[in-house]
């Protein structure tokens, strides 16, 4: 049974003036609760709010753009030290959590081979299977070119690991398709347990090391252990 009886809009922009939303006011009241229209003292009230408005909203779909990767539609680098001060950290002294790190294998030769646009196909498609993977939406990076993080909290090593290797398998059995081509592709992973006396970075620099590994040791492999260690 609701009517609109009065609305006022004010168009929300950003800092160079475009469009990026609106401010409405329906059904303006008075003081009994009857159906009164909006006057010019309302438009003034309401573009100052909707000016107020759009520096918030500007300034937070900038911070949204600077956090992600515009290709994959997954967090980057820079959403991924905020994701991991935030949610992660402050988490580390009551309960484990583990971080895996994969690079794809020969990427370069995907490019080479079926071009750039077939090998941005590929990084879509691997974004989106370990997300769906991770059933979860905000656990997955994109670190950088072809590498991308996973953030398991919760996790031992030991279990971050036996995902880890069920996505390297569920990788290895899948085929990419671009125009007439099928492009398979495999990647090696790195495993660390998040230790709460590193800080974010050493803490990859952690699992890169046994990415590393395993890079140098065949590639397509799941390493979470170093010979170091044992
Ligand atoms: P490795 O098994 O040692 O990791 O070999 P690699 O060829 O995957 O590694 P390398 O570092 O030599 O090459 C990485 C390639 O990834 C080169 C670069 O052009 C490609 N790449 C990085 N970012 C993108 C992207 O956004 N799109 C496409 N299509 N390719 C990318
Ligand atoms: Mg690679
Ligand atoms: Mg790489």
């Amino acid at each position: 049974g609701y009517v609109s009886k009065s609305i006022l809009t004010m168009p929300v922009t950003n800092s160079d003036g475009i469009v990026i939303g609106a401010y409405q006011a329906i059904n303006k009241l008075d003081a009994d609760g009857n159906d009164i229209p909006f006057t010019n003292e309302d438009t003034k009230r309401l573009s100052l709010a909707a000016a107020f408005c759009g520096r918030a909203l500007e300034s937070y779909l900038l911070y949204e753009e600077a956090h992600e990767d515009a290709l994959t539609g997954l967090k980057n680098r820079r959403g991924l030290y905020s994701h991991y001060e935030k949610y992660i950290a402050p988490t580390l002294s009551s309960r484990k959590a583990s971080l895996i790190i994969c690079d794809i294998d020969h990427f370069k030769k995907v490019n080479d081979t079926y071009g750039h646009n077939a090998g941005d196909l590929v990084l879509k498609k691997l974004a989106d299977l370990l997300t769906k993977q991770l059933g979860i939406d905000d656990g997955v990076f994109r670190w950088g070119g072809e590498e991308f993080i996973i953030l398991l909290p919760g996790k031992s090593v030991s279990e971050a690991a036996e995902f880890a290797e069920h996505c390297r398998q569920l990788i290895e059995q899948r085929t990419f398709i671009y125009d007439q081509y099928d492009i398979s592709v495999t990647m090696s992973f790195g495993v660390c347990e998040l230790d709460r006396a590193l800080t974010t970075e050493e803490n990859v620099e952690k699992a890169d090391a046994r990415l590393y590994f395993a890079k140098n040791t065949g590639r397509n492999k799941v390493v979470s252990v170093l010979p170091a260690d044992e």
